[in-house]
C-alpha cells in the first residue's frame, strides 16, 4: 500500500520524526528529573540561557555533554586552532582547499546582484543585498564528526561576504575537540569557536551570553533539540531552516546501475536514520537492486545500523509507469533526488519539489555531501515543496532605496493623496501636499 507507506514515511521524516533515542530519554530524565518532551526540553534550555546568561550554557554542557567548562574554555584557542592545523595531514588541507574553491566558485556565482530600476524624471529605485554581520553556524558533534558541515555553512557565509563567523560543535570527541574539524575552521579563517551544542549552543547565540555576542543568523544541521531550538529562538535573530533526518529518492529505468544504486542507497541509509527510497517503473531493476542491497549491506562496517534505518525508512517502490514515479517523487519533495535514468535531465522539470537533484550514474549524492559545490545543508521531511537549501544568498538581507525628484512627486502626488485619504492617515497626505501644493 504505497499512500499508507508514504504517509508513515512522512511523519517519520518530518523534523517531529527526529527522533531521540533511547539514551536521549535517559538522559533527559538524569538531566530534568523528569521525562520533559523535547520541546519542553528546548523552551526550558533557552529560557535559562536567555535569563542566566553563560552559567546556563555552562551547566547544560556539564549535564548533557558529561564536560566541565568555564567562561575561559568554552572558547576554542587561537592556539589549538593552530596546532590541530599544523598537525593535519597534508593531504587532508588539500582536500579542504579544493573543495574551498568549488563552494566558493558555484556560492559567488549565485549570489544576488544590487537592482536598479530607472524610471523618468530622474526617478530610480535599488534593491540593495548586503551581507550579515555576524552569523553562528552549528556543527553537530553527537554521534560522528563533520568537517564537511565546517564548509559547507562557512564558505557561503564567507562567499556572501559575512565579517564574523561563529562555529559551535559540542563540548565531545566528535565536535569541537575533533582535530579535523578545528583544522578545517584554521584552513577557512574561522577564529570563533565554542565548544558548546544543542539547544544551549543555539540559545547562547540567539541571545548573547557573556563573552559570546548576539548573531544575526544561525544556520546548520543538528539533531531534534537543535532543531527545535532554532524554531523557539527565530525572531530573535534568524534561522535558515529547521532540518529533519536525511532522505533520498532515486528514480531509475532499465538502464540503471542496481549496484550503483544500491550503493547510493546505502549511503543514505548510513546517516540511521536515513531514509532511502527507490522509484522505478522496472521489476527487473527493482528485483536487482533488491539483490545488490543484499550484497553490499553485508560489506559495510555500519552494517547493523544500515540495516536498521533500511527496515524503518527504506521502501522500494514498483510505480506504474515514469509518469506516475514522477508524481510520487515530486509527493515526497525529498531533501535528496537522485534522477538516475538514460534521459535524467528530461524528467527534471517534472520534479520541481527537491532540495537538492543529481542527474545520471555519475552524480551520487555524495558528491554534493563533499564536493560539488552547493550546500549539503537542504529542506527535509517533505518541506523542499516550500524551502531552499543553504547558499550564500541566506546570508544576505536586501534593502530597498527610493529615490524621487520634484517633477515625480507632482506625478504620482494624487495616487498617494487617494489612498492616504481612504485609510484616514491625514499626516501622510499632509507629508505630500506640503510638497506639492
Ligand atoms: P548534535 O551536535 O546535533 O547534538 C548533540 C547535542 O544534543 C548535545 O551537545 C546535547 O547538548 C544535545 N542533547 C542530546 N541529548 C539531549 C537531551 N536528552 N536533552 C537535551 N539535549 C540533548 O549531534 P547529533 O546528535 O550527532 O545529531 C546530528 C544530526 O545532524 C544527525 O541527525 C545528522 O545526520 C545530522 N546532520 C545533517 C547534516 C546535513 O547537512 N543535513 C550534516 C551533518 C549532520
Amino acid at each position: 500500500d504505497v499512500a499508507a507507506r508514504l504517509a508513515e514515511l512522512r511523519e517519520k521524516l518530518s523534523p517531529r520524526g527526529n527522533v531521540v533515542s533511547e539514551a536521549g530519554r535517559r538522559r533527559t530524565i538524569e538531566t530534568f528529573g523528569e521525562p520533559l518532551s523535547p520541546q519542553q526540553v528546548v523552551e526550558r534550555i533557552c529560557h535559562e540561557v536567555q535569563t542566566e546568561g553563560l552559567a546556563a550554557v555552562l551547566r547544560y554542557s556539564e549535564k548533557l555533554d558529561g564536560k566541565k567548562l568555564t567562561a575561559e574554555t568554552i572558547r576554542v584557542p587561537q592556539a589549538e586552532l593552530e596546532a590541530a592545523h599544523a598537525a593535519a595531514a597534508p593531504e587532508f588541507l588539500e582536500t579542504i582547499r579544493k573543495i574551498r574553491e568549488n563552494i566558493w566558485e558555484f556560492q559567488t556565482a549565485i549570489l544576488h546582484k544590487d537592482v536598479q530600476v530607472d524610471r523618468p524624471d530622474g526617478i530610480f529605485l535599488r534593491q540593495r543585498y548586503l551581507p550579515l554581520q555576524r552569523a553562528g553556524l552549528c556543527v553537530p558533534g553527537g554521534a560522528a564528526a563533520y568537517p564537511s558541515t565546517v564548509l559547507m555553512t562557512a564558505v557561503p557565509a564567507l562567499a556572501a561576504g559575512v565579517k564574523e563567523l561563529v562555529v559551535v560543535a559540542p563540548p565531545t570527541p566528535f565536535g569541537s575537540y575533533n582535530a579535523d574539524l578545528l583544522a578545517t575552521c584554521h584552513e577557512l579563517g574561522v577564529t570563533e569557536v565554542y565548544r558548546m551544542g544543542g539547544a544551549q549552543a543555539v540559545a547562547a547565540m540567539a541571545y548573547g551570553v557573556e563573552g559570546i555576542p548576539q548573531v544575526d543568523k544561525i544556520v546548520g544541521p543538528g539533531n531534534l533539540f537543535v532543531a527545535l531550538a532554532k524554531k523557539h529562538v527565530y525572531g530573535e535573530v534568524d534561522i535558515d531552516s529547521i532540518a529533519g533526518p536525511s532522505e533520498v529518492v532515486v528514480i531509475a529505468d532499465e538502464t540503471t546501475r542496481a549496484d550503483y544504486t544500491a550503493a547510493d542507497l546505502l549511503a543514505q541509509a548510513e546517516h540511521a536514520p536515513g531514509a532511502s527510497i527507490l522509484i522505478t517503473w522496472s521489476p527487473e531493476t527493482l528485483e536487482a537492486t533488491y539483490a545488490e542491497l543484499n550484497r553490499q549491506v553485508a560489506l559495510l562496517e555500519r552494517c547493523d545500523l544500515t540495516v536498521q534505518s533500511l527496515e524503518a525508512f527504506g521502501c522500494l517502490i514498483l510505480a506504474e509507469s515514469e509518469e506516475q514515479a514522477c508524481q510520487l517523487a515530486n509527493e515526497i519533495a525529498p531533501e535528496h533526488l537522485h534522477i538516475a535514468t538514460d534521459s535524467a535531465e528530461s524528467l527534471l522539470d517534472k520534479i520541481p519539489s527537491a532540495g537538492a537533484t543529481f542527474l545520471g550514474n555519475y552524480a551520487p549524492v555524495a558528491l554534493g555531501d563533499y564536493a560539488a559545490g552547493p550546500s549539503h545543508v537542504l529542506p527535509t521531511g517533505g518541506t523542499a515543496r516550500w524551502a531552499s537549501g543553504l547558499s550564500a544568498n541566506d546570508f544576505l538581507r536586501s534593502s530597498s532605496v527610493i529615490h524621487y525628484t520634484e517633477a515625480g512627486i507632482r506625478a504620482i502626488a494624487p495616487h498617494v493623496q487617494r489612498m492616504a485619504d481612504k485609510e484616514g492617515l491625514t499626516a501622510h497626505r499632509r507629508s505630500v501636499d506640503i510638497r506639492v501644493s
